[in-house]
């Protein structure tokens, strides 16, 4: 069995949908298609939210309504049948009546997350709406009933495994199965998701559920690229890369993969094959144990990170100072991204800043705390990394003139990483295309 995940652009407008029913009925292997929301979809459901938080049903109105009118009009170019198109308008208008519902109820976070949920439920049924239209046989799989994490928000994996095999089971002749990325239900039971670009991780936990002959990631471009392509001009598409890899650059910012996706499919060590829906004749990246070969492959930054430094004498010769301080964001849930220390100070970094002013109070009495916002931690990374030569003195030569905060290497093999002001982020990354990849 494969699994074939298609992201927002590639389900984003008819035509596109069209061509997704072409790809997964290309070959006979029984397949799992796991579908994002339209393009521009869980934006709005964002900003629905977001409106009705600030009690602005006026303003979550009038992106309801511009939502709706987008999904009439794409049903109309994609289904063609009178009896499919009645359906299509049946689902839209159930999908929007309870949008329009929730105007009237009290808003509470529970209910954003149904909110959010909308997007993926809808493309979903309308891609099977339209599948239905053209005689292909499928079952639709709500993945509310088989996708779950647990009170720390990580997904519940034994459950999901569990419970997606019974699913199958009762369905043991078929060979088509559709369901929503992102979306899945939390300890409470209600529903909840999996965060932003969600649905690669929905894709690689199925893939791991299944023991997958491969996780397929269709998306908008080529491949994982050297560097980011929405930054930097020249990039290049990367032919394979091993799960530890693909693993660092996604959670050190690659956006082409969700932080996270990489560790169900590495766990069952299925393949993982990043694909181009605009272009399937493309190679693509592929993502497996082993790479093979060693040296850099890419960049990636990651924004939004604070640095913490705490300063004291005490620390001097001390044990169980760093423990101190590390249980602190231990108690608020806060992970650390990266770590420098000296004789006398400690800097760590982390990207929450959900209990700053909790967790700044309660470093205080350690030392002198000083709190950089804004920087951004750029990641170099590729397979023995620290054993190839010049990759060090062509990054700091690339930097000379950049204000480096912090630098971190050892760590992993895999990946040099340095902390610099997020103004100087996207210099940072066009150095580094030049200076270490020699592309200008
Ligand atoms: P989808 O909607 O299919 O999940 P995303 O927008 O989440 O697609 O991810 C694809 C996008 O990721 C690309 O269009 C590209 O702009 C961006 N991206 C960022 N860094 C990289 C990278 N290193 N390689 C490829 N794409 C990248
Ligand atoms: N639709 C969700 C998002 O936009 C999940 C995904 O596309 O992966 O974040
Ligand atoms: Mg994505």
């Amino acid at each position: 069995m494969k699994i074939m995940k298609f992201g927002g652009t590639s389900v984003g407008k008819p035509e596109r949908m069209r061509q997704v029913a072409n790809l997964i009925t290309k070959d006979d292997e029984a397949k799992i298609v796991v579908l994002s929301a339209l393009s521009g979809t869980t934006n709005s459901l964002v900003s629905i939210g977001d409106a009705l938080a600030r009690g602005d049903k006026q303003g979550a109105e009038k992106i309801i309504d511009a939502l709706q009118a987008h999904y009439y009009s794409f049903i109309k170019e994609l289904l063609k049948k009178e009896a499919t198109y009645k359906r299509g308008e049946t689902i839209i208008a159930e999908h929007f009546d309870f949008l329009h519902i929730i105007l009237k109820i009290s808003f509470n976070e529970a209910l954003n997350k149904d909110i959010l949920a909308q997007g993926e439920l809808m493309s979903t049924k309308l891609f099977s709406a339209y599948l239905e239209e053209q005689g292909i046989d499928h079952v639709l799989l709500p993945a509310l009933d088989f996708m779950q994490i647990d009170a720390n928000d990580e997904p519940y994996f034994d459950a999901i495994r569990v419970k997606l095999n019974r699913l199958l089971q009762q369905h043991e002749t078929k060979k088509l199965f559709v369901t929503q990325g992102y979306i899945c239900r939390n300890a409470r039971g209600e529903v909840d998701n999996l965060k932003r670009g969600g649905s690669d991780y929905t894709a690689s936990l199925i893939a791991a559920a299944v023991k997958a002959s491969v996780c397929e990631i269709w998306t908008d471009i080529d491949g994982m690229h050297n560097n980011d392509p929405r930054i930097v001009n020249k990039t290049r598409p990367i032919n394979q890369l091993s799960f530890d890899e693909a693993a660092e650059l996604a959670y050190f910012g690659a956006k082409i993969l969700h932080p996270t996706c990489i560790w169900p499919a590495q766990q069952e060590k299925v393949p993982v094959k990043l694909l181009n829906t605009m272009q399937p004749e493309a190679a693509g990246t592929t993502i497996m144990q082993d790479a093979g070969s060693v040296g850099v492959k890419a960049v990636a930054a990651k924004d939004g990170i604070i640095a913490i430094k705490i300063k004291s004498s005490r620390m001097l010769l001390a044990y169980g100072f760093l423990r101190k301080i590390f249980e602190v964001f231990e108690k608020y849930k806060t992970p650390i991204d990266m770590v420098t220390t000296s004789e006398v100070a400690v800097s760590v970094t982390i990207d929450n800043d959900q209990h700053l002013a909790e967790i700044l109070k309660e470093l205080d009495p350690f030392g002198i705390v000083e709190t950089d916002k804004d920087q951004a931690i750029v990641s170099i990374v590729g397979n023995d990394i620290a054993q190839t030569p010049h990759v060090l003195s062509s990054l700091f030569n690339a930097l000379s003139n950049i204000p480096v905060r912090m630098v971190s290497y050892g760590g992993s093999k895999h990946n040099v990483s340095v902390l610099v002001p997020a103004a100087y982020k996207t210099e940072t990354l066009q150095l580094l295309n030049k200076g270490v990849f020699g592309l200008d």
